[in-house]
């Protein structure tokens, strides 16, 4: 009974408190959107630091267990006593961090996966052989890999396709396309992608009758999904890593699924690989679900704790990720051995009007060309003494790579000349150090190019 009193109470403290953010929305004056107003009347600060985390009903911690039962206690047959029977099906540790990443992407669901790339190869299992998806071009180079050298080979279409211009996408909806995959900013040329537009272009075709029958084919394809069974006839896949929910809520805007490489910004600190997927669509959700136990590529308890600990900070850190980046980027823009510097945040950017339209901010990543090239941007990335040169992003450490050397290697020498990832673009997740410091440690290895 005690229990069941604190309980109670801190809930009503937490209704009582009725934090909304609305300071932040101001600090964010200079973008479009605002964290103020979350779920159940609540900011995002405040879901991020609460969302998921109802203290233990048993022990009264304020930090729930780690749940490490690999199986769950049955009054009788198919009659679990607390809702989960066996791990890779439910977890509670998992439970809490995917209801937590529900509410900051303003989905109703989420469902956790061992790595972003599982949560993309699960997504993609979704659609039967046969069916053809669509990709924007400059798409990460795990999913590049994933489509050309996996999903291929499971008879899967593909047309990767450049995005800046919505309309381009008509062209490449043909009446097998059942899914399609953007980023945005896309990674590493930080092009955008306007989610609203595409959206509405794969309304108009999902809601098109003429479009509807599929094509012939030995063995007949399976008959695409209707109305009735709820999930879109092309599901719209936004994967949201570089953004974060802080700064970007493409369910909002009319996606279907956001994904997330968890190992970036949810997580925060460069010590967990993992992956969520979120939707409001409970047709999408069942069969995600049901995916997620059939193929099994769950994450650990411990590393959804990790990950669900991350995320209490993701608004604190993304704050701080942006006002340095956008001081990294303005430095970039004007230095002598600078060709370019790529920023969504920067007025020189080419969609600027649209960044400030659809995200609530810019960010943490920057880009730039050095004037010279592999030789000079090498030498640039080994004179870094703050900078870590290492793949991945998004932690609180800043770290410098060369896309055509490491992340972006998988790629033809021709795509990579297609998506302007020449061998002297840099790419730099920027972190939450003093921001003198890290301008600091850019100018000695810029005066050794
Ligand atoms: N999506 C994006 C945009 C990424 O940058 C990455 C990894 O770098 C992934 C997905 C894959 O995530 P993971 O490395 O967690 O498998």
């Amino acid at each position: 009974m005690a229990t069941r009193t604190t309980l109670v109470s801190v809930t009503e403290q937490l209704g009582a408190l009725n934090l909304n953010g609305e300071s932040h929305a101001q600090e964010q004056a200079q973008t479009n959107g605002t964290h103020g107003s979350g779920h159940d009347g609540q900011g995002f600060g405040t879901l991020a630091v609460h969302a998921g985390q109802t203290p233990d009903p048993v022990t009264g911690a304020v930090i729930p267990s780690i749940s490490l039962s690999t199986t769950f206690l049955q009054r009788a047959p198919n009659d679990p006593i607390g809702g989960y029977d066996y791990s890779r099906a439910g977890n509670p540790t998992r439970a809490n961090f995917e209801e937590a990443v529900a509410k900051l992407e303003k989905g109703t669901k989420a469902l956790a996966y061992a790595s972003g790339s599982a949560a993309t190869s699960t997504i993609i299992n979704m659609i039967p052989t046969g069916s053809h998806v669509i990709l924007v071009n400059d798409v990460y180079g795990g999913t590049f890999r994933y489509m050309t050298k996996v999903a291929s080979q499971n008879g899967i279409e593909f047309d990767f396709v450049e995005l800046t211009e919505p309309n381009n996408i008509e062209k490449y909806i043909k009446p097998n396309t059942r899914l399609v995959w953007c980023e945005t900013p896309t990674n590493p040329t930080l092009r955008l992608v306007d989610i609203r537009a595409i959206s509405t272009i794969i309304a108009r075709y999902n809601s098109d009758p003429k479009f509807a029958p599929a094509p012939t084919r030995d063995p007949p394809l399976p008959p695409p999904p209707t109305p009735q069974d709820g999930i879109p006839r092309i599901t719209f896949v936004i994967d949201n890593t570089f953004m974060s929910p802080y700064n970007q809520n493409p369910l909002t805007l009319g996606a279907d699924v956001v994904v997330h490489s968890v190992t970036k910004y949810l997580g925060g600190h460069s010590d967990v690989v993992m992956g969520v997927a979120v939707t409001s669509n409970p047709a999408i959700y069942a069969r995600l679900k049901f995916l997620q136990n059939a193929i099994g590529a769950i994450p650990s308890p411990f590393d959804c704790w990790l990950a669900h600990r991350g995320l209490k900070t993701l608004h604190l850190r993304m704050q701080a990720h942006e006002r340095n980046a956008l001081r990294v980027a303005t430095y970039l823009s004007s230095h002598a051995k600078v060709i370019e510097a790529i920023y969504p945040g920067l007025p020189s950017h080419p969609q600027h009007e649209l960044a400030k339209r659809q995200q609530k901010g810019f960010g943490g990543m920057v880009s730039f060309m050095i004037k010279g090239g592999k030789e000079e941007a090498s030498r640039f990335l080994s004179g870094l003494k703050l900078f870590a040169l290492a793949e991945s992003l998004g932690g609180v450490e800043s770290l410098a790579e060369l896309p055509s050397q490491m992340t972006h290697a998988s790629l033809t020498p021709e795509a990579r000349a297609a998506l302007g990832v020449t061998d002297s673009l840099v790419r730099l997740s920027v972190g939450v150090e003093e921001i003198d410091d890290l301008i600091g440690d850019l100018e000695q290895a810029l005066v050794k190019v």
